[in-house]
């Protein structure tokens, strides 16, 4: 790795592309001849505008965003979306919700705040290692939305087939696999993802939501917390989060240059490969997730023990493999390997493991 950097598998913020990072170097003084780096530059001015509008056009094309669909730029991260979604969307005062690990039991917290929450299929029985079948689940008919954290960032699974909403709008807290494998908009009403994970910087989400749900009688509601506000004033209502939306938009550029996501989806899946191989031939690293429901983006693993567990993450870290320890409410250890985490820094961390285990045996 160049300047002396280390492969980090934190789980967010997480790695950028190194050449996105060398770009924004080289723009940092004197940002293409405005005489000021974006961090100094006013959000009103048309050298800023250039950026957020190249940045969403970006994205409409990475994702193939249909033109009834907003792109928003919100602050308050991906959390704050947890209570903005039943705000702006529990028309009836009701909401389905699928219960599948640490991200979305906060979503339930939050929305049960401001509404009737159904909680129509958990996992939790299991400790959340796999997603449950939502092929014909009890959705009353004035539910408002049925609402999925897509790839669970603690407890690293994955939805490969959405939930049957039975007609239903689909929200997803896309977070921590944004961008990572081709997406079709129309089946969702809202998408939503905090960028630190997978995109950019953190303190800034994006929201991706139909038109048809921005709704115009929320008077009531503090005008930041309506998708209105944002969506009316081109996600500059107040001062946006300038420095991530140009970092955000600088890796959509990226991704687009790699071959979209199509292309991402393949890198993914190879990358990911690599390491659940090694889980599924080692004697002493086990994956914690059902195969079906792997994540490609976090991969929770174990040893026996969690004294085991704990010298593994020391021996990584000296190594030059950082961020292996597994959330404190999981504990075990995890593989954060999102869109910008180079193969070659998955293989090289293989090779330690196996050593690790051939020195332990
Ligand atoms: C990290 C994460 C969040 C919270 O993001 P913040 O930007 O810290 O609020 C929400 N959902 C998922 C799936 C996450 O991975």
């Amino acid at each position: 790795m160049k300047y002396g950097r280390v492969f980090n598998f934190s789980a967010g913020p997480a790695m950028m592309p190194e050449p996105v990072l060398e770009e924004i170097r080289d723009e940092m003084m004197n940002y293409r001849g405005s005489g000021m780096c974006v961090m100094e530059m006013s959000h009103r001015s048309k050298v800023y505008q250039q950026i957020i509008d190249d940045a969403e056009k970006d994205l409409r094309e990475l994702m193939n965003i249909p033109d009834n669909y907003k792109v928003l730029f919100i602050q308050g991260g991906a959390t704050l979306q947890f209570s903005m979604i039943p705000m702006n969307l529990m028309k009836n005062g009701k909401a389905v919700y699928i219960e599948t690990g640490a991200w979305s039991k906060k979503a339930i917290a939050e929305a049960k705040k401001v509404g009737e929450v159904i909680v129509a299929a958990s996992s939790k029985d299991k400790n959340y290692t796999y997603i449950p079948d939502c092929s014909d689940l009890d959705i009353p008919e004035d539910t408002d939305y049925v609402y999925i954290c897509e790839n669970e960032t603690i407890h690293g699974v994955t939805w490969n087939k959405l939930p049957n909403t039975k007609g239903h709008i689909l929200v997803s807290d896309q977070s921590s696999m944004f961008l990572s494998r081709p997406c079709n908009v129309s089946d969702y009403g809202l998408i939503y993802a905090g960028v630190q994970k997978n995109v950019g910087p953190a303190g800034m989400v994006v929201v991706i939501i139909r038109e048809d749900l921005i709704r115009d009688d929320l008077t009531n509601l503090p005008i930041y917390l309506q998708y209105k506000t944002h969506a009316d004033n081109g996600s500059m209502y107040n001062t946006p989060n300038c420095w991530a939306i140009y970092c955000c938009g600088k890796v959509f550029k990226y991704l687009k240059s790699l071959g979209g996501l199509k292309a991402m989806a393949k890198i993914n899946e190879d990358k990911a490969k690599v390491f659940y191989d090694f889980l599924d031939q080692s004697k002493m690293f086990k994956g914690t997730v059902v195969a079906k429901d792997r994540s490609l983006m976090n991969i929770p693993f174990v040893t026996e023990s969690a004294e085991l567990d704990a010298e593994v993450v020391a021996a990584t870290k000296a190594a030059g493999y950082d961020n292996l320890k597994g959330h404190k409410s999981v504990g075990g250890l995890r593989a954060s390997i999102y869109n910008a985490m180079p193969k070659e820094g998955v293989v090289a961390l293989v090779d330690f493991l196996k050593k690790f285990e051939a020195e332990h045996k």
